[in-house]
């Protein structure tokens, strides 16, 4: 199932960047998976998607704790989040 379908028909007003969503053309692939070997073909749709970066930044703003979002799975957005914690802004931009 499609990650944003299962908003679909929640009467609120999503980001425009929702849209333009790759997984929104793959019915078929299931981003919310138990196991990660099983999460490729979500991963393989976010690869190609162009709206990748907004759908990332909104999983980590919304702190949202299942499912593939922007190619990434809860303990890899996890692990982002805990690096960008210990890495001075400075380093960051260096990097
Ligand atoms: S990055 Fe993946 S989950 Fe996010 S909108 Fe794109 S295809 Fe969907």
């Amino acid at each position: 199932m499609p990650l944003l379908s299962l908003v679909s028909d929640v009467s609120i007003d999503k980001p425009a960047w929702q849209a333009s969503s790759a997984c929104r053309e793959h019915p078929e692939v299931d981003f919310f998976v138990d196991r990660a070997e099983d999460a490729e073909a979500a991963k393989s749709v976010c690869a190609r998607c162009p709206v990748r970066r907004e759908c990332l930044e909104h999983a980590l703003a919304n702190d949202e704790r299942h499912g593939i979002w922007g190619g990434l799975s809860p303990r890899q957005r996890k692990a982002l989040v805990r690096r960008a914690s210990r890495q001075p802004l400075s380093e960051e931009r260096a990097s």
